[in-house]
């Protein structure tokens, strides 16, 4: 189990978000420490992408505060680079931009955000396409890779901005089966690599493997967040136990 310290590096306080009259979050709570990975899990609506949106503010909270590195966010300028800088996420969807190659679609954020030459550019977009096994891809169009390979784009994408945390949102729900593990494969290896990472994510082999701490989410609310061991052999509400016999 992760020793809990006393900084952690997302530090959650009664979150909550409305959409209109809807409450999606409800008064959430949650700290992760640096190099800690979570797994957020729960039915469909439940909040999860809500949450994580928060985090990198996709999304902004109404009540409570959300600390991310040591800044609170707000709409301050201060705020929103910070966040920009030290989170990356990953979208279900891959999210990459049709029209630009691998390698364009890689050096474009830390050419524009980060200041860096295109030749550094280059370099550590390179790097990050070894990491996930798909350097050969680099002059071709995301519509010419498989789905696997595209959200793998994606993760070295994420990477090259060098963030501290990243995000996941249910990066293999549109993989067809046989490309899952090699998105999960490459995740894990991100894991052991030290990153810290809140996955969403119904992948429990993959979750079992490297979370640190287990979260279930069910209409707004965090249920229950425990380490990944008594999560699985002990869930202590009705709900999580019902949710997992659905889904294990
Ligand atoms: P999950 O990721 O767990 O499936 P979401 O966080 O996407 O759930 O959504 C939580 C709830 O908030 C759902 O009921 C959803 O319909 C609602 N919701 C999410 N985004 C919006 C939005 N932009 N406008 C209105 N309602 C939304
Ligand atoms: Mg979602």
């Amino acid at each position: 189990m992760q020793p809990t310290t006393q900084n952690p590096i997302i530090k959650i306080r009664r979150a909550s978000k409305f959409f209109g009259p809807f409450q999606a979050l409800k008064d959430v709570s949650l700290d992760v420490d640096l190099g800690e990975r979570v797994v957020v899990c729960g039915p469909s609506g439940s909040g999860k992408s809500t949450l994580i949106r928060c985090i990198n503010r996709l999304e902004k909270h109404e009540a409570g505060q959300i600390t991310v590195d040591g800044t609170e966010l707000s709409d301050s300028r201060e705020s929103l680079t910070k966040v920009r800088t030290t989170v990356g996420m990953v979208f279900q969807q891959f999210n990459l931009f049709p029209h630009l190659t691998v390698l364009e679609n890689l050096t474009l954020g830390p050419k524009r955000a980060l200041k860096i030459s295109d030749k550094e550019a280059t370099e550590r977009a390179m790097d990050y396409l070894e990491r996930v096994r798909i350097p050969d891809q680099a002059d071709k169009y995301p519509r010419q890779l498989s789905g696997g390979q595209q959200q793998r784009v994606a993760i070295a994408r994420s990477l090259c901005m060098e963030p501290r945390i990243l995000l996941f949102d249910e990066p293999t729900s549109a993989l067809d089966p046989e490309m899952i593990n090699e998105v999960l494969d490459v995740m894990v290896e991100l894991a052991e690599s030290g990153m810290t990472m809140i996955c969403v994510t119904h992948e429990m082999g993959f979750a079992r493997k490297v979370a640190d701490k287990m979260v279930f989410m069910d209409h707004g609310e965090i249920v229950e967040a425990s380490d990944t061991e008594s999560f699985f052999t002990t869930p202590k509400s009705k709900r999580c136990q019902d949710f997992l016999e659905k889904i294990l």
